[in-house]
Parts: C-alpha cells; sequence; structure tokens
C-alpha cells in the first residue's frame, strides 16, 4: 500500500510515493517549468534517476508524463499499489482543522480561500484536479493550517476592528502545520509521553515556531501569512506595519511592491544577499560583518519566540529543532541554547555536533529542557494523514 504526495505549484509538480506504514520513499520526482517552452523532468527509483528536458504545456500533461515515467523507470503503476493521493495545502482557512477527502464541496472550498493564499491555494487546484481526473483513487488534502486551527482565541486573534477582521477573514491561521505536528508527536513517541510543554523550531527556508501543549498547539509564528515570525530565507517575519504605510508614502512603493520585498528580498537575502543559510554561516566564519548580523538578528528572534512561548505554556519541557537549518546548523542550535543558559537549557556539544537522520536529544541528562533534533518528514506526514481518512 502506498499514497501518491503531490506537491503543486504554480509551475511545477512535486510528488514521492511513499509507504505510509514503513515511511520508506520509493519513489520521487518534480515537473520543473510547466508551461515554457523547455520543461524539466526528474523521476528517482531506487537506484535509478531519469533526468528529461521536454515541453510541457499545463499540470495535466505534467500529471500524464509522471505516470508514464512510474511505468518506464517503475514502479509500474499497476505494482505500485497507491491506495491515495494526498495533497499538500498552504491554506484551509477556517474550514479544516483536519485533512480531508477531496469531493467537489472540499475542492471549492479550497478554491473560495485562494485570496488567503493567492501564490499557493490556486497552485494546489491543478494538481488537485489533473490528479482526481488520471488517477482512480481517493484524493485527500492536507492542510499546512490544520494543526493551528485550535489556537486559542487569545492566540489566533489580531487586536484589529473586530467587524473589519471578521468581513475580511482576518487571523492567525499558522503554516507548516503538518510539520510542526509530525515532529511534536515524534518527540512525544520518543519520549513517551504526550504530556509536554513543547517548542518546535522549524528552520528552512520557510522558518516557524509553534508552541504545543499535550499534543495541541496553543501558538505559533506566523499569522495570517506566512510573512509573520521568524528570520527567514527571504520574508523579513516580523516587521512594524507601520513599515509598509512609510514605503507607500514615503518611498512611493505600490502594494505589490513592498509585498515582494518583505516576502521575496528580505530576510537572510534582505540583510546579506544571500538566502542559504550554509552561505550567510560560512562567510560569518570569515568575519563578514553584514552575515554576523544577520545571524545575530536570527538567534535574537528565535530567543525571544522561544522565551515568550515559555511564558505562554507556564514552562517548557522540551525544544525541538527541525527542517534544513535546525537539522544540520549545529552552531545555530548552539547559540540559540546558551542564550537560554538562564532557564536552566545545557546542551550537550557532544551530541549537538553529532550529523545523524535520526531523532536524537542534544541536551546534557542535568538540562532542565530536554532539546532535541527531529527530522521533519511533511511527505510522511502528509501520507500517514490521507491513510488515516481512509
Ligand atoms: P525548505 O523550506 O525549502 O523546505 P529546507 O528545510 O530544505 O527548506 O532548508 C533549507 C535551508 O537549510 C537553507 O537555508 C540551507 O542553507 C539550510 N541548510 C542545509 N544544510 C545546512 C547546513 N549543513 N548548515 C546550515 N544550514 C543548512
Amino acid at each position: 500500500m502506498t499514497v501518491l504526495v503531490i506537491n503543486s505549484g504554480s509551475s511545477s509538480l512535486k510528488y514521492q510515493l511513499v509507504n505510509p506504514e514503513t515511511g520508506d520513499a520509493i519513489a520521487s520526482g518534480l515537473v520543473e517549468r510547466i508551461g515554457e517552452n523547455s520543461s524539466l523532468l526528474k523521476h528517482s527509483y531506487g537506484a535509478q534517476e531519469v533526468n528529461l528536458e521536454a515541453p510541457v504545456h499545463d499540470h495535466s500533461e505534467a500529471l500524464a508524463k509522471v505516470l508514464e515515467l512510474f511505468d518506464q523507470v517503475g514502479p509500474a503503476l499497476s505494482e505500485a499499489g497507491i491506495v491515495a493521493v494526498g495533497h499538500r495545502v498552504v491554506q484551509g482557512g477556517s474550514y479544516f482543522s483536519s485533512a480531508a477527502i477531496i469531493d467537489d464541496r472540499v475542492r471549492d472550498l479550497i478554491e473560495e480561500l485562494a485570496p488567503l493564499a493567492p501564490l499557493h491555494n490556486p497552485a494546489h487546484l491543478k494538481g488537485i484536479d489533473v490528479a482526481r481526473e488520471l488517477i482512480k483513487v481517493p484524493n485527500v488534502a492536507v492542510f499546512d493550517t490544520a494543526f493551528f486551527q485550535g489556537l486559542p482565541a487569545a492566540a489566533a486573534t489580531y487586536a484589529l476592528d473586530k467587524e473589519v477582521a471578521a468581513k475580511y477573514s482576518i487571523r492567525r491561521y499558522g503554516a507548516h502545520g503538518t510539520s510542526h505536528q509530525f515532529v511534536s508527536a515524534a518527540v512525544a513517541d520518543f519520549l513517551g509521553t504526550e504530556e509536554l510543554k513543547q517548542v518546535v523550531l522549524h528552520l528552512g527556508n520557510g522558518a516557524s515556531a509553534s508552541a504545543v501543549v499535550n499534543g495541541k498547539a496553543v501558538d505559533t509564528s506566523m499569522g495570517l501569512t506566512p510573512l509573520e515570525g521568524l528570520v527567514m530565507g527571504t520574508r523579513t517575519g516580523d516587521i512594524d506595519p507601520a513599515a509598509v504605510f512609510h514605503l507607500s508614502r514615503v518611498g512611493g512603493m505600490s502594494t505589490d511592491e513592498i509585498d515582494t520585498l518583505f516576502n521575496k528580498q528580505s530576510g537572510l537575502k534582505g540583510l546579506t544577499g544571500d538566502n542559504d543559510m550554509r552561505a550567510v554561516r560560512s562567510r560569518a566564519t570569515e568575519g563578514d560583518a553584514d552575515a554576523r548580523l544577520a545571524l545575530d538578528v536570527v538567534v535574537h528572534r528565535l530567543v525571544k519566540y522561544v522565551g515568550s512561548y515559555t511564558a505562554v505554556m507556564g514552562g517548557l519541557d522540551t525544544l525541538t529543532f527541525t527542517a534544513g537549518i535546525g537539522e544540520n546548523d549545529a552552531e545555530l542550535r548552539a547559540e540559540v541554547c546558551e542564550r537560554l543558559a538562564f532557564m536552566g537549557v545545557k546542551l550537550d556539544a557532544d551530541a549537538n555536533a553529532v550529523r545523524s537522520m535520526e531523532t536524537r536529544v542534544i541536551s546534557t541528562e542535568d538540562s532542565a529542557v530536554k532539546v532535541l533534533v527531529v527530522p521533519t518528514n511533511e511527505e510522511l506526514a502528509i501520507a500517514r494523514q490521507a491513510m488515516s481518512l481512509l
């Protein structure tokens, strides 16, 4: 039994064939530059990898080509055992607090939510529509916002005129929920108890923090959109909204220009010119002042969030790092944990230095807070949620 997990973007289609029981990724691939003259296709199955360049006009042709690749390179569709297709969907609004089997009504609700995620939901729908047409198994939508639908009202509500907020559906939805749910559950599993006050730091290109008490999210750093919160690869994270008024009135910038500035030209990229943490880290090590300041801003923001979430939860049992930076950047983990020494956080330097794909504790035995590294696996989380719905 396998689940085909699809992440459909406006001009791309990424997929992974997952065995939800063993957690194995059996095959994976992507189609990029859909709609351009020359699209790129990549499909991997075991040791075999195929890279092709060919025109792919739309998502329907992209998925048809992917299905051909399964038959040509493997595993053949007749033997792949696909029982469901799981779709990553960024915005589930207030409609979805868990995954949903996609029927016409669910499809239309995802479309209705497009104004809240204009870059994502319409792109997901392209993948959903063609998969429903071409693969005759249940299609399931797994929402990035679902884990945070149950946030306490105090955490989800902006102090905005309540009629305006209601009219335009403005509240904190969060994002990366599939990862925060998967990782916080993995911590509970690993430690053998769900009764934990957890902070999870998902630090990838996008970055977010969550506070989780006994398996339920009680706060998260992303808000109406993924722009709010931590410093990210290209996003500002928290910024005074009055910066928008200022850039508009004094800088003469349009709404779209400011949107691009905040979402695509800020964060690490805005501060250093590089959005990749490895490049920023190595420049800082060589003494580059911009890179060092960027890391200081990143760490300062992380420490602030961990501290505030500890206060919100009335304590902290576990602090978990995940995603590209969280799983790999031992120096960043050390910098954050050093600043939390006042809370009794003690890092085990040797354990922190170990590189591994396994869930592991990197704090000392006598640390007041257990610090962990947990590899996230959003595809597996989507596959498991899809299976549990069937
Ligand atoms: P995405 O949000 O695109 O899924 P990832 O979770 O793959 O992102 O994380 C990408 C980030 O992880 C990049 O900033 C990259 O530089 C960083 N990263 C990967 N490996 C390392 C490493 N060894 N040290 C520091 N940062 C790393």
